[in-house]
């Protein structure tokens, strides 16, 4: 093993010993389950995690700052038309810091995990622009419009807009 071989011993876990005063360099892929990211409900993680990752003495060479990107690739359901759909995490958020560092064992799980888990959004959808699904049949209204009739200003009493809504010209 040379001075600066950093190994992981485990997962993202490295024994470290020694860092040249410029830091180091790391990359590797890893399952995403090895980190602690499960799949859910609506999630499933179809690519190993990737990290590009640069380690470096600060603090008089106490402590580690560990800076870089992660990334994954998922598939999820879409929020408003139940399909589901692949997207991916590509974040260079990674920063994080460890205490008197040097001589024990610095495991990144937790620290990639939760950058890659801050990447998520807020809701799922597979566009923007997603047109969901029609309330009264279901259809898919990205495939294009159903047979429904068009909402009656009856059907929504709150509006006040609606009717005028009828006379527009249709699209
Ligand atoms: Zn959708
Ligand atoms: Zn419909």
């Amino acid at each position: 093993m040379s001075e600066f071989d950093h190994t992981p011993v485990r997962g993202v876990q490295f024994d470290l010993v020694d860092l040249p005063p410029e830091g180091l360099d790391l990359e590797g892929t890893l399952p995403a389950a090895e980190i602690g990211l499960e799949d859910e409900e609506r999630v499933r993680y179809t690519a190993p995690v990737s990290y590009r990752i640069h380690l470096e003495p600060i603090n008089g060479g106490n402590d580690l700052l560990v800076r870089g990107s992660v990334s994954t690739e998922l598939e999820s359901i879409c929020d408003r038309c139940e399909r589901p759909y692949g997207w991916k995490i590509d974040t260079n958020d990674v920063c994080h810091e460890f205490e008197n560092a040097f001589g024990t064992t610095i495991d990144l799980s937790d620290g990639l995990r939760e950058d890659i888990l801050m990447a998520f959004p807020q809701h799922f959808l597979c566009k923007e622009e997603c047109l969901g699904l029609c309330p009264r049949c279901g259809a898919n209204w990205n495939d294009g419009p159903c047979d429904c009739p068009e909402d009656s200003p009856q059907d929504d009493p709150e509006n006040p807009w609606a009717a005028l809504d009828q006379l527009a010209p249709q699209k």
